[in-house]
């Protein structure tokens, strides 16, 4: 009988057999019985047992009572006497307590052992290989296993990462199938012993980059003005594996030709996301030797040209470059207030405060400044702006009359010395045209933006690396992660992203090799236009989404610091933020088209179209094609009519745009690359995948009307929704 259902007046006159504790303490609970009942009826439940009825009246007194006082007795003084034995044999070295879990342990095993199960081990220390809880004897109590070491004894396996090189099958065999075959074995096997470097090498610096952040020193022991970044040797280190590696130099000797440049790419995509961000001075290094080379390699330009292109650790320098002021970065030709006066030598004096400079221990530095004529007159707008190069330091290692106000505190790539600098009559040299600053550094943007892509792809190929690798250390619910469909679901899914990010970084590596060797058509150089900002927009969005899921994969480690995974995201962040953002690139392709007068759009849509009549040949890619066809249709139709939008619909549309841009041709490409003779059966695979994402979002979104007329200003609705700005009070 249920007691709930049970009037509880009645319990009084229940059989004791059908009354236990469990149910008189929640009789009870439920509702209130006089002290008296109570008694009556606990009295009869724990009175059914006779010793303990004769345990109320005459303690001790019958013949069971009489046993079990002696039993426990016996147990006591014999379990005391073995615990004093143990104690005076033992080694001094052991403390009480572990003695006490030594006899635990050793009493516990042989019960193991007993029971056929496997002995437990306690500790390292005592000779014995920890095993996995579940593993272990289960009669073991919790506060056994965790007594001694508080810890307790399970440890995880960390996910390492091998030769990066090697690790990535999908480098390989790409640059196999693009390369010339004496090409290929070269920089495969450049390669290879580069991959080894950062596994056994690089790797390391770079994490004593990420833990030795860069620190500034403004005054000496005296009071005088230093300005000294103070880095770690590791930092230093890396400057010189770059120049010995020719990580720079690669891309300008041209041993490889029009290869070379996919080869210098491959090499700085293994180096990036172990390198404590020395990507970054790299990339601003690669961008001053291509400006200086595109104006012609000038006279007084051409021992720096040297130094930026050179192996020798001891020779070679790094540049910064310098745009972005407190006014603004996306927009440059109002935000630039730095004024260069003319000295009698024809050097000018720069004044003014950079906002952002990163690598600031450079040697050099490009920058943006206004050249004040002599009547004193400064134009505005991007036509009053020059290029200048300037020495950071004089021949004594003084700043060139430089202020270092201070280090930025930043979310991620803490690795890397970024400075707010006062330029208080910094020496320069005007190196562009007047006036023809912006056009001048274009290339170096160019190659910073190509080089944020190779940090994107880079680091989406690290965290992948390193959490399949982890998938099979890890298990929970009884098997590795890897056996968990779902979980494997998502590692495929970052995989597929990072494949078709790899091809396009790859795609403007070969068009940027093309322009370099002057082998490009019209058309390669309108593809090259327009699918740097579209790789670096979307390739960096990328990048944040497939870390921040890699983490994931690690569970609660891969939130945590001192795992160094944490730090990757971190770091992906700022890939979105610099050399341009998502918005302002968005705005950049628009531009392109319009400069072009549409040209680089036609060759987009032609080159687009011929490299998929390749895939049609594969009946398992058919699908896709049509769905890329379909996208492309869209998109054309789009462009017909997005002149009629208005300057308003026409920025609305902007980045949904470039990211249909950047999909569509991310699967041009790897439907190009899966059709090809001796693909696989995965490389068919990632395209199908790739290709059901919605191919063309500018054509969707246009369609639930995120373009139409009223929609900016039901935007602004939304976002300042019942906030002053909307009753004009802000
Ligand atoms: C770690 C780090 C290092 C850096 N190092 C350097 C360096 O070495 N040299 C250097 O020159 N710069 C450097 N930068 C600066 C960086 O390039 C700029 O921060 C970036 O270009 C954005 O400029 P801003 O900060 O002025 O943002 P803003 O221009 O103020 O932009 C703010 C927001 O407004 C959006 N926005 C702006 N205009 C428009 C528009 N017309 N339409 C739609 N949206 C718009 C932007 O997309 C952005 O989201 C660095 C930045 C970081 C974070």
């Amino acid at each position: 009988m249920q007691i709930s259902a049970m009037p509880l007046g009645q319990l009084t006159s229940w059989p004791a057999e059908e009354l236990s504790l469990s149910k008189l303490v929640y009789a009870r609970r439920i509702a209130p019985l006089s002290a008296s009942t109570f008694t009556e009826l606990f009295n009869r439940v724990v009175g059914r047992g006779r010793w303990l009825k004769a345990k109320q009246t005459r303690p001790l007194g019958s013949f069971f009572g009489r046993f079990w006082f002696a039993f426990w007795l016996l147990a006591c003084l014999f379990i005391y006497f073995g615990k004093l034995a143990m104690w005076t044999h033992c080694k001094p070295k052991l403390s009480n307590c572990e003695v006490w879990l030594q006899s635990l342990g050793q009493a516990g095993n042989q019960k193991c052992k007993a029971w056929g199960k496997r002995p437990i081990a306690f500790s390292k220390g005592w000779n014995q290989q920890a095993e996995p809880m579940d593993q272990q004897c289960s009669s073991q109590h919790p506060r056994e296993l965790f007594a001694r070491k508080e810890i307790g004894v399970f440890c995880q396996e960390q996910p390492r990462i091998g030769n990066p090189y090697l690790e990535d099958a999908f480098l390989q065999d790409y640059l196999k199938s693009q390369l010339p075959t004496e090409v290929f074995a070269d920089v495969s096997l450049d390669l290879e012993q580069f991959g080894a470097r950062v596994k056994d090498e690089i790797d390391l610096l770079g994490r004593e980059c990420e833990l030795n952040p860069p620190q500034l020193k403004q005054f000496d022991a005296w009071g005088r003005r230093v300005d000294e970044i103070i880095t770690c040797p590791a930092w230093k280190r890396m400057k010189a594996i770059s120049a010995e590696e020719g990580l720079i130099a690669e891309a300008y000797e041209r041993r490889y030709s029009n290869w070379s440049r996919v080869h210098q790419i491959a090499k700085l995509y293994l180096f990036a996301p172990s390198s404590g961000f020395f990507s970054c001075p790299l990339a601003m290094t690669d961008g001053a030797a291509k400006v200086i080379e595109s104006l012609g390699i000038p006279k007084p330009l051409k021992e720096v040209f040297i130094h930026l292109t050179s192996r020798d650790p001891a020779k070679f320098w790094t540049s910064g470059q310098w745009m972005t002021e407190r006014r603004g970065g996306s927009d440059v030709a109002r935000g630039t207030e730095t004024v260069a006066l003319e000295l009698p030598d024809g050097s000018y004096s720069l004044h003014g405060l950079k906002w952002f400079t990163s690598a600031t221990d450079s040697d050099i530095t490009l920058t943006l400044a206004r050249s004040m004529t002599a009547d004193g007159q400064i134009q505005q707008g991007s036509k009053g702006l020059s290029l200048f190069y300037l020495k950071m330091r004089d021949e004594e290692g003084k700043l060139n009359g430089i202020e270092i106000q201070r280090l930025k505190d930043k979310l991620g790539t803490r690795q890397l010395p970024t400075a707010e600098l006062l330029l208080n009559g910094a020496k320069s040299l005007k190196i562009s045209a007047e006036g023809r600053g912006v056009a001048s550094i274009v290339n170096m943007l160019t190659i910073s933006r190509i080089h944020n892509v190779i940090g994107a792809v880079g680091y989406m190929r690290r965290v992948i690396t390193l959490a399949r690798d982890y998938a099979t250390k890890r298990e929970a619910f009884g098997k590795p992660l890897k056996a968990h469909p779902l979980h494997m679901q998502t590692l495929a899914r970052m995989e597929v992203q990072a494949r078709g990010a790899f091809l396009l970084m790859m795609e403007i590596g070969k068009l940027l090799g093309l322009e370099e060797t002057k082998k490009d058509t019209e058309q390669d150089q309108h593809m090259l236009r327009l699918l740097t900002p579209v790789a670096k927009l979307y390739t960096g969005k990328q990048a944040v989404a497939v870390t921040s899921e890699g983490l994931e994969c690690f569970g609660g480690q891969g939130y945590m610091e001192d795992t160094g995974l944490a730090g990757i995201l971190r770091d992906a962040q700022v890939l979105t933020i610099w050399e341009g953002t998502t918005n302002i690139l968005s705005l950049d392709v628009l531009r392109s088209l319009v400069k072009s007068q549409g040209k680089v759009l036609d060759a987009f849509f032609s080159t687009a179209q011929a490299r998929l009549k390749v895939a049609l040949s594969v009946s398992e890619l058919e699908l896709s094609v049509q769905i890329v066809q379909n996208a492309l249709h869209k998109l054309k139709q789009f462009t017909q009519k997005i002149s009629l939008k208005g300057e308003a619909g026409m920025q609305l549309s902007a980045r949904d745009f470039a990211y249909a841009l950047a999909r569509i041709y991310g699967g041009v490409l790897l439907l190009e690359y899966a059709a090809r003779p001796n693909a696989s059966a995965t490389d068919i695979y990632t395209a199908q995948r790739w290709c059901h994402q919605d191919m063309c979002p500018v054509d969707s979104e246009d369609k639930a009307g995120s373009y139409s007329t009223g929609a900016a200003s039901l935007d602004t609705s939304l976002v300042y929704d019942k906030h002053p700005v909307l009753k004009g009070r802000l």
